[in-house]
């Protein structure tokens, strides 16, 4: 079981050190995969414009039944993933314990390639098969954000890149956005005429000190996680200070209300400091949320159950591909992997899982 074709293309991709915008030697052994199984792919432009070294990768396999079904993956991992000494035990694989384990999302990789392996190798027949592996998916779904979808034919998608066991479906994904702030005070000597400046921590303090945060309603969050500004000097009255935070919700319309309350405040929370704010917010990402007898959701559920493994129906907190993918009308939910404790050293991969990935895309494009 160990040396499973998933298992061991699994270890050889972990064992390349990369980070997202650097995916080019993981993109050159994925290639040099699919060139063994015959499959030609194509490499998008999608690095060029993201000032990466390697674009998406496109593959495209006819099938012998009428339709097409879309499964995607990304080549990318958080940092704190060069150096990673994977270790195979009994029933899972595990980093050193010094690195992640980049078993999101190359978990998803390998099952994929997996899939793709035992459709060439099968007689039985299959609809046609669309893959996307992209690049940049950890720093804002850039890969998938950059691909030209005008060539996608399929209306049905499955993203493996959901943590949890297989048979996890990811049914919605909230909508995300970055917020900004930048307060502009006025710089002043602070012993000599402090009454001249105008300090902008003082401003940015307020903001954020009367802003509206955490658990904003039961789908919908705000964060402000990082600030910026101010003198190591202290003779200085502080002129600038920036703040950077970002907010989620499961409705869209509810995170742009969000959206239009955190530039007013940020004005307003000032008061009659004479600071000069800027606000500025950035869409990450639109939510998605499928019913459960949406027809991807359920063919999901039926090729769960032909396996024979538990399924389980859930809501993420966090941005996908998926969410792209259902902006250019993919319907495509996210699949766990078996992939656990992800982003963390104590990142894990159930191996079972791993060599069954390879199956459930078989059967799903059956
Ligand atoms: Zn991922």
């Amino acid at each position: 079981m160990k040396s499973s074709y998933a298992c061991q293309t699994f270890l050889e991709l972990v064992n390349i050190d990369c980070v997202s915008k650097e995916e080019e030697a993981v993109s050159k052994v994925i290639q040099q995969k699919l060139t063994e199984l015959g499959i030609s792919f194509q490499e998008d432009k999608a690095g060029k414009s993201i000032g990466g070294n390697a674009g998406n990768l496109y593959v495209y396999l006819p099938g012998t039944l009428p339709g097409s079904v879309f499964f995607s993956a990304h080549m990318d991992r958080v940092i704190g993933g060069k150096g990673i000494r994977p270790h195979v035990e009994q029933d899972r694989i595990t980093s050193s314990g010094d690195t992640i384990l980049a078993a999101d999302d190359l978990s998803g990789v390998a099952g994929v390639l997996d899939g793709l392996r035992r459709i060439r190798e099968s007689d039985l027949p299959h609809k046609g098969v669309e893959v996307l592996f992209t690049v940049a998916e950890e720093i804002g779904l850039l890969g998938s954000k950059h691909f030209d979808y005008s060539r996608i034919r399929s209306k049905e998608g499955y993203l493996f890149d959901g943590d949890g066991r297989l048979g996890t479906i990811v049914k919605s994904a909230p909508s995300q956005a970055v917020l900004e702030i930048e307060v502009f005070g006025k710089a002043a000597h602070a012993g000599c005429e402090p009454e001249k400046g105008i300090n902008a921590i003082i401003g940015l303090s307020r903001i954020l000190a009367s802003i509206r945060d955490g658990r904003l309603d039961t789908e919908s969050t705000a964060n402000f996680s990082y600030i910026q500004g101010g003198k190591s000097s202290t003779n200085i009255v502080c002129d600038y200070a920036y703040c950077k935070g970002e907010t989620r919700s499961k409705h869209h319309e509810n995170m742009l209300d969000y959206i239009a309350y955190f530039h007013r405040h940020a004005k307003e929370a000032v008061g009659d400091l004479n600071v000069v704010v800027n606000t500025k917010d950035t869409l990450v990402c639109e939510a998605f949320d499928f019913d459960r007898d949406t027809a991807v959701v359920k063919n999901a559920i039926r090729v769960c159950g032909d396996m024979g493994i538990p399924c389980e129906v859930v809501d993420s907190g966090g941005c996908m591909d998926a969410n792209i993918f259902n902006v250019h009308g993919m319907e495509t939910v996210g699949m766990g992997t078996g992939m656990e404790e992800v982003h963390t050293f104590s990142e894990y991969q159930w191996l079972e899982d791993l060599h069954r990935i390879g199956e459930m895309i078989e059967r799903i494009t059956r």
